[in-house]
This record gives structure tokens, sequence and C-alpha cells, in this order.
């Protein structure tokens, strides 16, 4: 990005090393900059709290791109990326590159500094961040363009060209990757004060003369490959955006001569008409694909691959982390060599391994069998070249049946299957369970039960947790402190949560979730067929890592997991205390999922282990029941095709967890951010009598939507007639102080009160 970057580039860095291997066809479409110990994260967070320098920020990012390059040289890799490294984010590092600083943040031209580029990315003190949000369908967010006919473009970030050079400098010749042109403008949205109709793409003849500058720079430091990014083709794209691609690259075909050209897709198949378009583009020598995640290009392949052109097979996955089926992939490969012949094929992963988890060198505390299972991207470069050098004759027999040897163990081992859940499962395909009486009558059952006042109060969940509250988990689960003391300090907590919501005259109480540290792993801990990692992070957005629980075996419940918490803060007050669970899609949306059985099947294991969970809170007298599905939007496939098949499957599998209650338990769902628009049939679907959304941020909208929604009965939080409408938070407190809160709280009380008298 940045001119001091620039100016310090290779100071710290003295080692060069030499990469004597005969590399063989095999390609990285991107690499995780965290690092394998989070070093980037410590070391932004550091730079960002001013403990240390710039020099010092600049100095860890150097040596994670060289630990990363060489790793790759070391593994044989050929066509090595470079510029996927960032300090933030790629899609802003492209912001920078052209130069489409918002004006607000009263850059004022030349070589883009730390100052300027943090601030797009977290605000400053008198300017708030640009918006950001989820690249694709990951857990990815990238900081979103914000254009107009107004922008000024300027060549204001020399990042990709230094990056360049500096692995060169260290005698690895890599392949530097942009965001191609047209994903920047297709992922880019209109800025303050232009019209939303804005026309995007028509900025396209703008931002090409740039390009053409990087382009000819990198030339000039001798580069020979380039790779553009422009996964937005497998996206349901209009016939004047894919006219956009044809147009774009014939504009920059006399720059890139002399290169080799990739243009990398990456998330999902490819539509037909996307695979003609890019297949045809001028001045291209390459394409990238993931054959990992849609079966139907293999068969566009197959059906007609320009002859001459080199086809990246995306084998190996980016966005899971599992150890490859070796010989399966190979059989793959060797199909594709057919159709392209052997020098034009190169073995490549899915996507970028950004999306995955680092190295599971640092996985001490994994045991061995699950380990073998088990491949993060410093495994996968690893598996990449073991895959092209077998295509290329010299299959390493030890790696390829050590490979098979684990495939099959996984395949058998009992820690996989268990028959019961197996057949619980199957047996809910096809059938519909929804709660036999109709909401609204459900509805005056509770109320008859509840007896709350119109417009109820209430919150989403969590409290605010301390570091204290944070130290006593920490020490128990470091078996420093004994159970009771630490029942007794999680209870007393509670008990503090409970009398301040009854000081504040909450209606529906909720016990804080002290003893939560994240909605999904506690209950993936207590849950049968999860496994967790010390080290698996990945990137969420900025120095922001999550760490994924492994779903690897069938799901089930031992054992009640939030029974003795919930009743436990129930028999605290007289008032109704809400049981508080992660639903099935949120936990499945949120873990690495296993990868030998359809999503919607441990979805359902899932949903019948929370079912199982909802029963036995209202056995023991809960009779509000909370089921958050934050994460239900997040898991909508890219196409469109496929939206109604997940929809279907995630919406019955929250209803499988409450169909067996009683009319008079009240059930409750949660769902963060905005934008349900679209699903609104689906929120409708999951049958809730009480759904809680997000509005504090979003507009008029979502209440229009939600209209419609009022006809089916049921409460919703912050929305329209009274008669069914309830007051809370946007979203759990667990972040936030108790000054925010308190007050903030009593204003929701206050506002409720006021608004009772008035109807
Ligand atoms: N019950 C959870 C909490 O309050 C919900 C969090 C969420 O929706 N992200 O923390
Ligand atoms: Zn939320």
């Amino acid at each position: 990005v940045l001119s001091v970057v620039r100016s310090v580039r290779f100071v710290g860095i003295a080692r060069h090393f030499h990469v004597s291997k005969i590399t063989m066809a095999s390609h990285i479409v991107g690499y995780p900059r965290m690092g394998p110990k989070r070093e980037l994260k410590f070391a932004l967070e550091s730079f960002w709290d001013g403990k240390s320098s710039a020099q010092e920020l600049q100095k860890v990012a150097a040596d994670l791109r060289t630990s990363i390059w060489k790793q790759m040289a070391d593994a044989g890799i050929k066509y090595i990326p470079s510029n996927t490294f960032s300090y933030y984010d790629q899609v802003l590092d492209t912001t920078a590159m052209l130069g489409a600083v918002p004006s607000r943040y009263n850059w004022t031209g030349g070589e883009i500094g730390f100052d300027t580029y943090f601030s797009m990315a977290r605000g400053n003190a008198s300017v708030p961040a640009m918006e950001m949000t989820k690249w694709f369908d990951t857990n990815y967010h990238f900081i979103v363009p914000e254009l107009g006919p107004d922008v000024k473009f300027s060549y204001a970030s020399h990042k990709a060209v230094d990056e360049y050079k500096e692995a060169k400098s260290l005698g690895v010749d890599t392949v530097p990757v942009l965001i191609g042109p047209v994903t920047y403008l297709l992922l880019s949205k209109p800025a303050k004060g232009v019209e939303k109709t804005f026309p995007l793409l028509s900025l396209l003849d703008k931002i090409l003369p740039i390009y053409k500058e990087v382009i000819a720079e990198l030339k000039a430091a001798g580069a020979l490959w380039i790779q553009f990014d422009e996964p937005t083709l497998v996206k349901d794209l209009e016939s004047h955006q894919l006219e956009t691609f044809t147009k774009a690259y014939a504009e920059l075909e006399s720059s890139l001569s002399g290169l080799n050209v990739l243009i990398e897709t990456y998330f999902a198949d490819i539509p037909a008409e996307a695979f003609k378009t890019l297949t045809s583009l001028k001045g291209v020598s390459a394409f990238g694909f993931d054959l990992v995640r849609g079966t139907q290009t293999l068969d566009l392949i197959k059906s007609g691959f320009p002859s001459g052109k080199y086809l990246f097979a995306g084998v190996v996955d980016g966005r899971n982390i599992w150890a490859n089926d070796l010989a399966s992939s190979l059989s793959i490969l060797q199909t594709l060599e057919g159709i392209v012949g052997k020098e034009k094929l190169v073995v490549s992963t899915s996507s970028s391994l950004l999306h995955t988890a680092v190295d599971l060198v640092n996985e001490t505390k994994l045991d061995t069998e699950i380990k073998s299972w088990l491949a993060f991207a410093a495994q996968k470069v690893v598996e990449v070249n073991a895959l092209a050098k077998a295509l290329a004759g010299q299959r390493d027999e030890a790696f390829f049946s050590a490979n098979a040897e684990a495939q099959a163990s996984r395949k058998s081992s009992p820690r996989v299957t268990n028959e019961a859940v197996q057949k619980a499962a199957a047996s809910l395909k096809g059938s519909d369970h929804r709660r036999a009486t109709n909401v609204s009558a459900r509805l005056d059952a509770q109320q008859k039960k509840l007896n709350l006042p119109i417009l109820p109060t209430t919150t989403i969940g969590s409290f605010p947790q301390t570091i204290e509250l944070r130290r006593v988990r920490r020490e128990y689960k470091a078996k420093k402190i004994s159970e009771e003391e630490y029942v007794n300090a999680i209870k007393e907590e509670i008990s503090k949560v409970v009398k301040l919501q009854e000081e504040l005259d909450i209606d529906v109480l909720v016990h804080g979730e002290p003893e939560r540290n994240d909605m999904v792993e506690y209950f993936g801990e207590q849950l049968s067929g999860f496994a967790f990692t010390a080290n698996g992070w990945v990137q969420s957005y900025g120095s922001r890592c999550v760490k994924p629980p492994i779903i690897y075996g069938d799901v089930s419940r031992p054992k009640p997991m939030t029974v003795f918490w919930s009743t436990a803060a129930q028999s605290m007050t007289k008032r109704p205390m809400k049981g508080m669970l992660t639903g099935p899609v949120t936990i499945l949306n949120w873990s690495f999922v296993r990868n030998d059985q359809p999503r919607f099947e441990t979805c359902y294991q899932i949903a019948l282990a929370i079912k199982d969970e909802v029963e036995d809170l209202e056995k023991a007298g809960i009779t509000v029941i909370q089921i958050d599905e934050a994460a239900l939007r997040e898991g909508l496939p890219l196409r469109k095709s496929e939206h109604a098949f997940y929809l279907d499957w995630a919406v019955h599998s929250f209803r499988i967890t409450n169909v067996g209650v009683q009319d008079t338990t009240q059930i409750h769902t949660h769902m963060c951010y905005s934008n349900f628009n679209d699903i609104i049939h689906s929120i409708i679907d999951m049958d809730a009598d009480v759904i809680t959304i997000e509005n504090s941020r979003s507009d008029e909208k979502l209440l229009s939507v939600f209209r419609e929604g009022v006809k089916y009965g049921a409460g919703i939080g912050p929305v329209l007639e009274t008669n069914i409408l309830w007051v809370n938070p946007d979203c759990g407190l667990k972040t936030r102080k108790y000054t925010e809160v308190k007050p903030a709280l009593q204003n929701m009380v206050a506002a409720a009160k006021q608004l009772r008298t008035q109807l």
C-alpha cells in the first residue's frame, strides 16, 4: 500500500533463499496473511494502540511474507502468488491502488500511507470507516469501495509492484495478483450523495488506465505472469455485466501482451454463459476454476475448453480443513489432462487459502487420528505439489499411501459414524415438522400464562463480559479453580444480571450467558462430533479472526447443556427467564463442516440435538426459549438457483428444534444484521412465536417488508402493530460496558412504558 513501506522495504530481510528444486505445474490462488499464530493481528493492534511503530509493523509483515514465499518455494510450487498479503483487506488495497479515497478522509494525493489507509478501514476520531460487507459466501469481510462520477482515480499504491519486487529480491519469481477491474466495480457501491442507480460499471474507462500503469510496472520489473481474480463471474450476472468483462480485457489486451494472463474464479460453479464469456476473453491465456464447490464446471470444461490455453484446476479445497482425497483428485486431473494436454494443466487450490486455518503443525492438542484427516493452508500447499508431481509421473508413494490410509480411517472410524443419529436424521427428510397449532392461537395461550404488558421488553441474551468474568472461565478451564468455585462465581454473576434487569423493570429476563465464551463454541464443546483447534484461526475482517469448531462426526447431545444455568437463573426471579440456545443453522454456518455428507444432513443432526435441549428446558419449567439463528442469512448460496433448497432445509432444521413443545411455550429467535428483505418468507416460515431482528441501523424498508409478516401474526421485536411488538436491543451486549448498557436499557424501558400509556 504504503509509501512508508516502500522506503524501508527490505530492512531486516537479509535472507535470500535459492529455489533449486524443479517445480511442477502447481499454483496457489492466495494465502492467509495473519500468520500461524496471528502475528499480524497482534502487530496491527499494537500499532493501532500506539504501542509500536510503523517500522515494527512493517517488519512483522515482511517476515510473514518472506516465510510464506519460502514455504511455497520449498514445497516446489511453480506459480507462487504475491500481493495476496494485506494490512487489512485486498479490496481496500485495490481502492488504494486506484486512489479511490472517499473525500471525507481529506487525502491530498501521492502514495497512500497508513494514516489514510487505516482511516478508511477503521475510521478515525473525526470520520467513520467505510462500510464492510461479506466477501461472497465466506466469513471474510471486505471494505466496500464507494464510487461515483466525481472520483478522481490515480495510481496511489504501488503495493502490487513492491511485493513482486520484494519476492524477486528473495529469489522467488511470483505471480502478482490483482482484483480484476470488473469484479472491483461490481463489488462497489455508489458513494454518499451519488444516485443509487448510478451505473458503476461506467467507471471502467476511468480505472483501466491505472491497471495499465500497474501492468506496465510489473512487466518492467520482470513479471511473466499476472493473475486477475474475477470471482463475480460465478454469480448470476446480467448480459451487460458479462459484456463488461469482454470490453475490459479487450481494452487491456495490448498492455498485457508478453505476459501470461490468468483469470481466477472461485467459490461456485461458473454459469455456462459466464464460462463462454470468460474463455473467449482476448489476451487471456489461463483460466482458474473452483472444482471443489461445483460439479458443473467440470462438465463445461469437458464440453469445450479453448485449445492452447492453460487450465488451473482448483482441486484442493481453500474453504475447508480436510485433507484432500489425493487419489480421487488425481483421477479428475488425469481426465482434465486428456482434454487440455499435459503442458497446459496446472494443479491449484479451489480458492485463496485465506479461508482456511494456517498450519496444522501448531495443533498439539488434537489427537493424531483426527489430525491425520486434516490439512490447513501449509499442508494444502504440499498436497497441491504432490498432485502436480504425481501427474508428472513422480508420485510420492509414501505420501499417497499415508493419505489413502487417513481417508480410509476417516471413512471407517466409529468416532465419525453413529448409526442411531444417522437413522434419526435420515427419517427427517421429506417431511415437514410444524407445531400443530397456528401462531396466533399459540400467542394467545402464551399470553394467558405469561401475562405480559403490551410492548414487552427483553434483551437478546448476553450481558457485558468483564475481565474478571473472563478470568474465572479461563481459570476453571485451566483447572486452577474448583468446579464449586466456578459455579458459585457464575451464579453470582447471573444473580447480578437478574437483579439489574428487575431494577430496570424488564419483562422477560435473561441469565446473561456469563458461562459462554462464544455462542457456537459453547454448544460445540458439549456436543459429540466436534473438535476444537488451538490455533485454527481464520481472518474475519481486519485484525479480527474466528476459530471455527470442526464438525468431524455424527452430532449428538450426551447430556443437557444449558438446563443447569437456566433453572438456576429462573429460581432467582418470579419473572419469566428466557432459555438461550444457538440454532442448528448458525452452529453449522460458523463451523468447519464435514465434507463426507451433505450440509443439510449435518444440520438435521444438530437440529435433533438442540431439540432434545429445548424439550429438557421446557420440562425444567422454562416457558420462553430463544433459539438464535444469527447466521441463517449468511449461509445463503451465491447462486439464486440454490437458494430455495438451502432455505428449505435451513428453516426446516429450525422448526425441528421446537416442533415438540406445548402451545404455551414461547419460542423466540434472533437474527443479526439487516438485509432480510429477500428471505422474509423463509423467516416467517420458521414459525417462531417471536422474532427479534436488528433494526437500529437499517432503514424503514425492513419494517415495510414485515408489514406483510404481520398478517402471519407472530410477535416481532422492533416491528409494527403494538399488540405483537416487542422492545429489545439489536443484539447481545457481551462486548459492551455496563456504563453503556445501563442507561441504554433504562431509556429502552422508559420509552416502552411511555408508549404504553399512549396506546
Ligand atoms: N444470544 C446471543 C448473545 O446475546 C446472540 C448473539 C448474536 O446474535 N450474535 O450474545
Ligand atoms: Zn445478534
